[in-house]
């Protein structure tokens, strides 16, 4: 906690306006959507590459936040009179100053982690491998960028004794900020990979300012091998500490003397020399990147002194724990969040901001344990986590566990029952019927089992699974943000199940993230879209006469694309003596939907035209847009082509926009015209299938991410003779003897007939292995002759590595279609990671 009138010299802020030099700010905001208790809040306007956070200023105050940090004048009408307002030249460097304030407030061991991969890993498992011995307070998820360390420093409070914090960045000179916020004791390198490359001249100084994290640490841990590569860096650098190695390396401080794979018991036998002694180590992890991270944990463990007897003990306790947030379907309209790996106060908030970007319309209920290892005296605890709950407007909460039982008080303001164990909550017929038409967060510490809650409550999850990584999503959307003006608006397509992914979600997702406008094709998915909470305007592209009342009842746009349509909706505008929005297509080159240039002197004349009681079809009519579409924005060869479509575009635009006498919205761009064609951004751009993580023209393919996996499983395993078939018509012939694997996947869930016969490659157990046969219905048998697979293991069809391009170039068609053609059968899976 700080006080105003201190922060105020610590950021050298002019004082726009004080009224109270001493409130007290207990909370760091950045984030509209992230507000709680605004009274001792101090917001953060940043105006950054996607949202001015100054446009958020007058509505926080309105909710009743009374400190902030300007960087820009606030507009005069924007009136803020009982506020403390402090004004810098960045935001942002402002809240790294606070942050370095508080953290000079500790004396304790701070480990700070850096590295390409595995930063997260590292610290999480560290963090659990320390917890007996030490208080300690850790970033939250992957809190690593230039705001996500300052907001994970500003936790720290006197009862903890040890910190460990991620620091990551992508450009040159973001590390010294972070240095001196995160102040860090000791060390640790993890590796150096090809991640943020594009923001470095080189990989020697990606390197050089990593290494700046390090500049007053004692000791770094890091891989022998590794520093021997940057050896000569590490010596240019003002580093006076030392490094604290591990590795085959004979100079290593932890010797790495052999390692084992047990696939069958999924475990590494490390053989390890310290100190000349020598030690065993399992690790339950065979994959080489667990156990180079394990290998840094037990490296950090021995440089704190811990005993080898402590180090083996807990190794072999760590689990692979997925620190994903996984939102899944339920029973009874319900959604479940299931999160039962970050068990404290920071990992709540995160929680309860991912509930927030879902259906607003359903209730929300969170179901509770006693929280472990919070760092803070309970009383505190459980008022904080109230009070986040009630800020948080949560429906219902079920509380299981003594201790959270014992501060029943804390909760009176809430919609609270209590239970002593889960076991009760889960034989309780009457609260488990009432978990209906909700999102439901399952938060409980590991001993609590909530697993069993979540089994109950969740829709069979087996067999085929599309999972979607919205994390991957939003950092897509952002890609695409990125390319285009501040001024420019974003439509995003999410025609045909938001391309497979799933439209409900995706959608709330979009909103969430204040996107303005969706795009559909027909009306009943927008319809599907406005029943489950969304309220974006939506376009649909093709509209009927039959849905007219459905577009005018669900408030949705129709693009108008022929004078037959515009002629039919007029008609039934006036008919219910109504008004709409709608959207004008142009048709400058596609030669699918809408007026062609020619026709737009026409069009114009018929939406002037007054009738028999001197009403112009512009009475009923408001137009929200125009715009047309690019027939070969994805390929070069085409160029010419679009830019020609850009030039007619504009030149029909000014024709309406002077007949209307005022200025549209006016659109052009789908997602590969966005990197080709940034110029022709106009007011708003479509983006589709880019948001997918799918780039059409391959410019820009490498910064985005992928989004989703599509995985099935084995059902049974089979040993055919030389001569023996494969599935109908006989089409596979085992000319050896062969292993195959019967999969639970088909042409009907949307894996194609034309990966029959070898064309197909999916991976099992780390081998990509031929189709063989030709695709059934709801089956597919595999070549798995060699492999290591057994009945119940995992197939994948489609993941980072295994890319949807490749798939769709493997029988010549694009990946718009492989993902479109994922069957609703196909149960979809969201997470955050
Ligand atoms: C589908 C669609 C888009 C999005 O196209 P992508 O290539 O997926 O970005 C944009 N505009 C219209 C009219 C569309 O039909």
């Amino acid at each position: 906690m700080l006080v105003i009138k201190q922060i105020v010299p610590i950021i050298q802020a002019t004082l726009v306006q004080q009224t109270q030099s001493d409130q007290a700010v207990y909370h760091l905001l950045l984030d509209s959507r992230k507000l709680y208790n605004p009274s001792q809040a101090l917001y953060f306007a940043i105006n950054g590459e996607h949202h001015n956070g100054h446009e958020f200023v007058a509505e926080l105050y309105a909710r009743g936040v009374r400190n902030f940090v300007i960087e820009e004048n606030l507009p005069a009408h924007v009136k803020l009179p009982n506020a403390n307002i402090l004004k810098v030249t960045s935001a942002v460097n402002a809240l790294q100053q606070v942050a370095a304030a508080h953290r000079n407030q500790y004396q304790i061991p701070v480990i700070g982690v850096t590295g390409s991969n595995g930063k997260t890993m590292v610290k999480e498992w560290l963090a659990k491998l320390l917890a007996e011995d030490f208080k300690v307070v850790k970033s939250p998820k992957s809190y690593n960028s230039q705001t996500g360390v300052p907001l994970s420093v500003w936790q720290m409070n006197k009862r903890h004794t040890m910190g460990i914090f991620e620091a990551g960045i992508s450009a040159k000179n973001e590390m010294t900020a972070l240095q001196k916020v995160i102040q860090p004791s000791i060390g640790i390198f993890t590796n150096l990979g090809t991640a943020h490359d594009e923001g470095f001249d080189n990989r020697t100084q990606k390197f050089a300012e990593k290494w700046k994290l390090f500049e007053h640490c004692k000791a770094v841990v890091c891989c022998a091998e590794h520093l021997q590569t940057y050896h000569d860096i590490v010596t240019k650098t003002s580093f006076s500490g030392q490094p604290f190695t591990w590795g085959k390396n004979e100079q290593a401080q932890l010797r790495l003397l052999d390692k084992q794979t047990h696939l069958t018991q999924q475990q590494t036998q490390l053989k390890v020399q310290y100190q000349g002694e020598n030690h065993f180590i399992q690790a339950p992890f065979i994959d080489e990147a667990s156990v180079e991270n394990i290998l840094h944990c037990v490296a950090t463990m021995c440089l704190l002194g811990l005993s080898f007897d402590k180090i083996q003990r807990r190794i072999a306790r760590l689990r692979p724990v997925s620190m994903r947030l996984e939102l899944k379907r339920g029973m009874r309209n319900t959604y479940l969040i299931d999160d039962s790996y970050n068990n404290d106060l920071a990992g709540l908030k995160i929680a309860l901001d991912f509930m927030s970007t879902q259906d607003v319309n359903l209730q929300k209920i969170v179901v509770l344990s006693d929280m472990l290892q919070s760092g803070l005296p309970p009383e505190k605890l459980y008022q904080a986590i109230a009070q986040l709950l009630q800020s948080k407007a949560i429906d219902r909460v079920i509380a299981v566990g003594e201790e959270i039982k014992k501060h029943q008080a804390s909760f009176n303001v809430l919609d609270v029952v209590f239970f002593d164990q889960t076991k009760d909550l889960l034989e309780s017929q009457v609260e488990l019927a009432r978990l209906a038409n909700a999102v439901i967060l399952v938060k409980g510490a590991r001993r609590f089992r909530f697993e069993h809650l979540v089994h109950q409550l969740q829709q069979k999850v087996h067999g085929t699974v599309l999972e979607i990584n919205l994390g991957a999503l939003v950092h897509n959307l952002n890609f695409y943000r990125e390319q285009l003006p501040s001024h420019t608006k974003m439509m995003v397509m999410v025609k045909a199940f938001a391309y497979g992914s799933g439209s409900a979600e995706i959608a709330h997702l979009l909103q969430f993230h204040r996107v303005d406008y969706l795009g559909v094709a027909y009306a009943d998915e927008g319809v599907f879209l406005r029943e489950s909470g969304i309220d974006l305007p939506i376009m649909v592209m093709n509209p009927s006469e039959d849905t007219f009342d459905k577009l005018l009842q669900y408030d949705l746009e129709p693009e108008m694309y022929s004078f037959k349509v515009l002629d039919e909706f007029i008609h039934f505008l006036k008919e219910q003596q109504t008004t709409a929005k709608v959207h004008l297509k142009i048709d400058t080159g596609m030669h699918r939907l809408g007026f062609v240039v020619e026709e737009v002197p026409r069009l114009l004349q018929v939406l002037q035209q007054p009738d028999t009681q001197q009403k112009a079809p512009l009475d009923y009519l408001s137009i929200a847009s125009v715009f047309s579409h690019l027939a070969g924005s994805d390929e070069a060869t085409h160029n010419a082509y679009s830019q020609q479509q850009i030039t007619l575009f504009e030149a029909a635009t000014k024709q309406i926009e002077t007949a209307l006498g005022y200025e549209v919205i006016k659109h052009i761009l789908n997602s590969p015209g966005i990197v080709r064609f940034p110029e022709a951004s106009f007011d708003m751009v479509r983006l589709g299938i880019g948001l997918y993580g799918i780039e059409a023209n391959q410019i820009a393919q490498s910064q985005l991410q992928s989004i989703s996996r599509l995985t099935t499983t084995i059902s049974q395993i089979k040993y055919l003779q030389p001569g023996e078939t494969v599935g109908y018509s006989r089409k596979g012939v085992a000319s050896h003897t062969t292993k195959t694997a019967t999969v639970a996947i088909g042409y009907a869930d949307g894996f194609s007939r034309a990966f029959s016969n070898g064309v197909g490659k999916v991976m099992v157990n780390g081998a990509k292995v031929p189709v063989i046969g030709n695709v059934c219905m709801d089956m597919c048998m595999i070549d798995v002759t060699g492999v290591e697979a057994t009945e119940g293991d995992e197939v994948i069809i489609f993941n980072e590595e295994l890319s949807i391009l490749d798939l769709a170039q493997s029988i010549d068609t694009i990946p718009y279609e492989i993902l479109t053609n994922i069957s609703q059968r196909v149960k979809r899976v969201f997470y955050l990671e």
